[in-house]
């Protein structure tokens, strides 16, 4: 049986302080809360002091990016080692963001997801489709490629997050249909390439455009596990909607 897993993706938002309050905020309302996994992936600048707080409650900690090495030159990037370090058990890899802004390509991807996986952290792999290639009746080679570069990886270790990237940031939310559309999709790719055993036991969270009114929804689908929430998780009110709404299904 797999547990939902609602993700909070700060991205490049909240100083330290009001880190802090946030998720204050969310470990007061969400102590009860024990049928769903919950984490924030704050700046790697909070991450510690967050932490401090997070460690005496049910919510976990993650890091929106690693590198591929563990130490040595790279200026300004960030071992696994340390966000292990600061007490993370995930780490975000392969967000379009960084496909976008950073020019990261899926042979970068699977090195991070690889030593991720090495140093205990779990990744969550982000894949999905432009608009241009949805429109172009190419979503399904999309995905695909992307889970086929993910080679040499243990898919028992890793949760998935399939986000159209036409529905981040946009509020533009894949209908229930899609969304189930596309998890199934890769829940059967993941089946022919690992097994019935892995792909049962693999969570896959949708991401794009995730709000309280429309998670209960998104969550009912056969093939979604979650939620890897991206504006809605910077608000104490609205992530605790998502929260409570992806259990009370
Ligand atoms: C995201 O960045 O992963 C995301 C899904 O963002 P939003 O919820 O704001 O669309």
């Amino acid at each position: 049986m797999r547990r939902y897993l609602i993700a909070g993706n700060w991205k490049m938002n909240k100083t330290i302080q009001k880190a802090c309050e946030l998720v204050n905020g969310l470990a007061t309302e969400s102590k009860n809360i024990n049928d769903v996994d919950i984490a924030v992936f704050p700046p790697f600048t909070a991450l510690y002091e967050v932490y401090k707080i997070t460690k005496e409650t049910n919510i976990d900690l993650g890091a929106q990016n690693l590198w591929y090495e563990t130490k040595g030159a790279y200026t300004g990037e960030i071992s696994p080692e340390f966000i292990v370090d600061v007490g993370c058990k995930y780490v975000i890899v392969g967000h379009s963001e960084r496909r976008k802004y950073f020019q990261e390509k899926d042979e970068l991807i699977n090195r991070k997801t690889k030593l991720a996986i090495e140093k205990n952290l779990i990744p969550i792999v982000c894949v999905g489709e432009t608009l241009e290639q949805r429109e172009n009746g190419e979503t399904r080679k999309v995905i695909e490629y992307k889970i086929n570069e993910l080679e040499n990886i243990d898919f028992s270790k890793i949760v998935l997050a399939y986000e159209p990237l036409w529905a981040i940031g946009t509020g533009k939310t894949a209908t229930p249909e899609v969304a189930e559309e596309a998890h199934k999709f890769i829940r059967d790719l993941v089946q022919t390439k690992y097994g019935s055993e892995v792909a049962s036991n693999i969570r896959i969270l949708y991401g794009g455009s995730v709000k309280p009114d429309n998670v209960k929804i998104l969550m009912n689908q056969p093939d979604i596990d979650g939620a890897l929430v991206g504006g809605a998780s910077l608000d104490v009110n609205s992530f605790m909607g998502i929260i409570k709404g992806s259990i009370s299904l």
